[in-house]
C-alpha cells in the first residue's frame, strides 16, 4: 500500500530502487498470465534512482520513489501511447500529458502503460487490439473496462497505485471488478491535457490503489487547475489525505431506489450491509429517487459515440500513426481508418456520426443533451436531503471473457450504474464491499460536484470498520 511504502521509503527501510525491482519482480512473474501491461517504462530503474538521489538531497515530494502504472492513453513523453489501438500502435507521445508531469514532479516512478479497451470504449478491457487483460481473482474473466489493465495491475499487486480515465464508469466498473479502490473525480478536477479524448465532455482521470486513502494520496498529486486545459476547474489543491479522519455521525446517505430495484439479490445485500455497518457508526439512511437514471444509458450512447466520432476524425494515416498504402490520399484515409480501428471503434464512429447529421441531430442528440440535464437536476434534488449517494458499482461481479463480447448492448449494460455520474459531472468513488462466489463486489459512492474529500472520508472510515479491502488474490 502507499501510504505504507511512503513511511518505509521516508524510514529508509526500503529504497526507490527496491521498491520498483519488487514491482518489475512481481510483473515479470504473473503479467504473462495477466496482461494488465502493455508495456513496461525501460527507465523504470533510471527514475528509482533518481527519486533516491532526491531523497539523499533532502527532498519529500508526496509521491517520492513510488512507482505507478499509467492507462495507456495518458501520454508519457517518449514512451509509446497506443490507446489499445492499431492505429496507434507505433505512436510515440512527444510530450508528458499534465497527470504525467504532475506524477514526475511529485517524485513517482512511471513504471508502464496499462492495456485498456481500444481509445476506452469498452466494459472489459477485450476490445484492446493487442490483447484482453485477465482478473487476478480467475484468469478465466475479464478485469472490467476499459481500465482493466490498471485495476488488475493494482488487485494483482504488480503496482501499488495507477492511474486510468473514466467516461462512463472505466475506473469505478473495473474497481469493483478486481476489488480495489477507484475514484472518478468531479468533471474539471484533473486535467485531460495530453490524455487522448474519447468524449471530451465526460473523460476524468482518476486513480487506483488499495485503499481509501490511497487514492487520495494519487488524487492529490495529480489533481488542479491547468492553463492548457480550459475544462479543468479554477479551484485550489487540496489535502485529500488531511480530510479522510472526518467523522461520519450524522452522514446523510441516500439510497437511489432505481439502483436497487432489480438489482441482484446478492449485490444488494452488500450494499445494504454496507449501509448498515455506517448506519451503527453513526449516519443515517433514507430512500431517494433518481426518475430520469432510466435514459442514461440511452443518452450517454449518443452523446459519447457523437464526441468520439468527432475526436476520432483526426486519425486520418496523415497526422498520427498507422499509414495504409494506397494510390491517392482519400483511398490513403479510408484504407488506414479501416486497417486501424477495431470493430467497436467503427461502430461508435458510425452512431456517433448517425446521431450528429442533419435531420437526426434534434431526434438524437439534443434529446440526449435535455436528457443529461434532467439527470443534473435529479442528482441536485437527492442532495437536497442527503449528503451522499450509495449504490451498487456494476449489475454483476466480473463477467466470463468472451461472455458478452457477441452482444454490445449486454456489454453495455455493464456500465448501467456508472454512467449518469458522469453525464452529471460529478464524483464517484468504488470501494470493496465484500465477496461473492469468490469475486469481489463495489460500492459506489456518488457526491455533489468537488466533494471527493468526503467521499474518500466514506470511504476510509468504512475502511477503518471493515476488512474487504485487505482481501488479496491468490
Ligand atoms: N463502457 C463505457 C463505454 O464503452 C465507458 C467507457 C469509459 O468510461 N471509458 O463507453
Amino acid at each position: 500500500m502507499i501510504a505504507q511504502l511512503r513511511d518505509r521509503l521516508r524510514g529508509k527501510q526500503i529504497s526507490a530502487v527496491e521498491a520498483t525491482e519488487e514491482c518489475l519482480q512481481r510483473i515479470a512473474e504473473i503479467d504473462g498470465e495477466i496482461h494488465a501491461f502493455l508495456q513496461v517504462a525501460d527507465d523504470a530503474r533510471a527514475q528509482a534512482e533518481r527519486a533516491d538521489a532526491r531523497r539523499r538531497d533532502g527532498e519529500d515530494a508526496p509521491l517520492l520513489g513510488i512507482p505507478v502504472a499509467l492507462k495507456d492513453i495518458i501520454s508519457v513523453k517518449g514512451m509509446r501511447c497506443t490507446c489499445g489501438s492499431r492505429i496507434l500502435e507505433n505512436y510515440q507521445a512527444p510530450y508528458d500529458a499534465t497527470v504525467t508531469e504532475k506524477l514526475r514532479a511529485a517524485g513517482a516512478v512511471i513504471i508502464g502503460k496499462t492495456n485498456l479497451d481500444e481509445f476506452a470504449m469498452g466494459s472489459s478491457t477485450e476490445n484492446s487490439a493487442f490483447g484482453p487483460t485477465r482478473n487476478p481473482w480467475d484468469p478465466t474473466r475479464v478485469p472490467g473496462g476499459s481500465s482493466g489493465g490498471s485495476a488488475a495491475a493494482v488487485a494483482a499487486g504488480m503496482v501499488p497505485g495507477a492511474y486510468g480515465t473514466d467516461t462512463g464508469g472505466s475506473i469505478r466498473q473495473p474497481a469493483a471488478f478486481c476489488g480495489v479502490t477507484g475514484i472518478k473525480p468531479t468533471y474539471g478536477r484533473v486535467s485531460r491535457y495530453g490524455v487522448v479524448a474519447y468524449a471530451s465532455s465526460l473523460d476524468q482521470v482518476g486513480p487506483f490503489g488499495r485503499t481509501a486513502r490511497d487514492c487520495a494520496i494519487l488524487l492529490g498529486a495529480v489533481a488542479g487547475e491547468d492553463p492548457r486545459d480550459a475544462t479543468s476547474a479554477p479551484l485550489p489543491a487540496e489535502d485529500f489525505e488531511a480530510s479522510l479522519e472526518g467523522d461520519v455521525t450524522g452522514l446523510r446517505i441516500g439510497i437511489p431506489r432505481e439502483f436497487t430495484e432489480g438489482l441482484d439479490p446478492a449485490i444488494r445485500a452488500h450494499v445494504e450491509a454496507a449501509a448498515e455497518t455506517l448506519q451503527q457508526a453513526g449516519a443515517t439512511v433514507e430512500n431517494v429517487s433518481l426518475p430520469t437514471l432510466a435514459y442514461a444509458l440511452p443518452a450517454y450512447y449518443i452523446i459519447a459515440p457523437a464526441e468520439a466520432s468527432s475526436n476520432l476524425a483526426r486519425y486520418d494515416g496523415a497526422r498520427y500513426g498507422y499509414r495504409a498504402a494506397a494510390d491517392d490520399v482519400l483511398s490513403m484515409f479510408k484504407a488506414s481508418r479501416h486497417d486501424g480501428f477495431g470493430a467497436e471503434v467503427k461502430r461508435r464512429i458510425m452512431i456517433g456520426t448517425y446521431a450528429l447529421s442533419a435531420g437526426y441531430y434534434d431526434a438524437y442528440y439534443l434529446q440526449a443533451q435535455r436528457t443529461r440535464t434532467l439527470l443534473r437536476r435529479d442528482f441536485e434534488r437527492a442532495f437536497e436531503t442527503c449528503d451522499v449517494l450509495l449504490g451498487p458499482a456494476a449489475p454483476t461481479t466480473a463477467f466470463r471473457i468472451g461472455e458478452k463480447t457477441d452482444d454490445p448492448l449486454q456489454m453495455y449494460l455493464a456500465d448501467v450504474y456508472t454512467i449518469a455520474v458522469n453525464l452529471a459531472g460529478l464524483p464517484g468513488m468504488v470501494i470493496p464491499g465484500g465477496m461473492e462466489k469468490g469475486l469481489p463486489v463495489g460500492l459506489q459512492w456518488i457526491g455533489p460536484a468537488f466533494t471527493e474529500a468526503r467521499l474518500l472520508n466514506i470511504g476510509h472510515a468504512y475502511q477503518q470498520l471493515t476488512r474487504h479491502h485487505q482481501v488479496q488474490p491468490r
